[in-house]
């Protein structure tokens, strides 16, 4: 009988993995340790290229703004509760919770033609809210987030291209994790700025878009923001547990209540459509997520380490130290460990620190220029020569698959 193993939660993983940590003297804010830096930042590369390749321009926004910057987007009568604020010079700021009202500050620094749109706007913005201690749920619910975030500025007939490419982006994106994704429209609720004329537009333009990808959804009957609808994604992970991740929103509220325009092929000046988007939320929900979702046990390319190197005997310590420096410069993550200790001792380590390959150097490899090779959950593969495992493991971190 196959016995479960027991589930490990993000936080006892991130302990056990040594990847990040929580501390009463920043509550809801993790302290991120090099490993899970590491898987941070190799998301933090996907997207940027996935983004860069789609024509999104990557933008920067203060973390501290002017109070009456959320004002006039009417977050603050809504978002109050949740924004910290500070006092200085007789002037009160906001720690941004969401970039949108920044972002139509570059929108605003020039005039904008027809031609010029659309203009995508990606930000990894780090936003702060002021959720309740008694919410907080380690890297699940923070106080301190980081978006994957991006404002796009269109015409209104490019609505629906944009969106057509954003599910297409998102599906891409979550192929990459193997997670099943469902999705759901949710259209105007009673209390709704905008035309309903405009409503229509932007609903339909949110559904043909799915059936243009032939996306099954569900429509989710007036649970639209008030300042527009919305697609929103769900994916299940590979414990069957559903997650809410991306969504694309569109919003007739922020062009009115910061007078947005663009000059449009007559010369008059008309209003652009805004859509939000983000693919995969928060970075530290998704990572959260992934921890939980791969045990711990991530595909290679999102290892924090990829390749640990033990040497046999003390004899061998100068070729496993020298394996290691090959592989470093070619850019893979290795870590050495020549502690005089046995060997099966030093590859029990490993394993538990779920390295995807454990590389063993003796006198007999030394000898060949080859290495001993043990697969995470496949063991022993017998020797191999070095450059032969290098090249094989350089094109399945390429592969970036699930
Ligand atoms: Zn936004």
């Amino acid at each position: 009988m196959k016995i479960l193993k027991k589930l490990l939660s993000h936080q006892e993983l991130g302990t056990q993995l040594d990847l990040y940590s929580f501390h009463e003297i920043a509550p809801g804010a993790p302290f991120w340790h090099p490993k899970g830096m590491v898987i941070f930042r190799e998301l933090e590369k996907i997207i940027r290229e996935a983004l860069d390749r789609a024509n999104y321009q990557e933008i920067s926004t203060p973390i501290m703004v002017r109070k009456d910057l959320f004002e006039k987007s009417g977050h603050f009568k809504f978002y109050k509760d949740l924004m910290f604020t500070v006092k200085n010079d007789n002037q009160t700021f906001v720690i941004k919770p969401m970039n949108c009202p920044e972002s139509t500050i570059i929108y605003c620094s020039k005039v904008r033609s027809w031609r010029d749109l659309p203009l995508r706007f990606s930000e990894i913005g780090r936003l702060h809210r002021k959720e309740l201690s008694g919410v907080l749920n380690g890297l699940f619910r923070v106080r301190q987030i980081t978006m994957d975030d991006a404002h796009i500025y269109a015409r209104q007939n490019q609505m629906i291209d944009e969106i057509d490419n954003l599910i297409k982006l998102i599906n891409n994106f979550y192929k990459i994790f193997g997670f099943k994704t469902s999705y759901y429209l949710a259209t105007r609720p009673d209390e709704a700025m905008g035309e309903k004329s405009l409503w229509n537009k932007a609903e339909d333009a949110l559904a043909n878009a799915l059936k243009q990808n032939k996306i099954k959804y569900e429509i989710q009957p007036k649970e639209g923001a008030f300042y527009g609808p919305k697609i929103e994604v769900h994916v299940k992970d590979s414990l069957d547990r559903a997650w809410q991740l991306g969504t694309i929103q569109v919003d007739f509220n922020m062009a009115e209540k910061f007078n947005l325009s663009f000059v449009n092929q007559e010369g008059k000046r008309e209003k652009p459509v805004v859509i939000h988007r983000a693919v995969f939320g928060s970075f530290e929900r998704f990572i959260g997520i992934l921890v939980e979702n791969y045990q711990g046990a991530f595909p290679i390319w999102l290892s924090p380490v990829q390749v640990k190197v033990l040497n046999l005997t003390d004899r061998n310590e100068k070729y496993a130290a020298n394996i290691t420096a090959k592989l470093t410069a070619d850019g893979l993550r290795v870590e050495l460990n020549t502690a005089n200790e046995t060997i099966g001792k030093k590859i029990r380590e490993a394993e538990l620190e779920k390295i995807p390959y454990i590389l063993i150097a003796g006198d007999k490899e030394e000898k060949t220029g080859t290495v001993a090779v043990r697969e995470r959950g496949k063991g022993n593969l017998g020797t191999e020569k070095l450059e032969k495992f290098k090249s094989k493991i350089l094109s399945e971190i390429k592969k970036k698959s699930a």
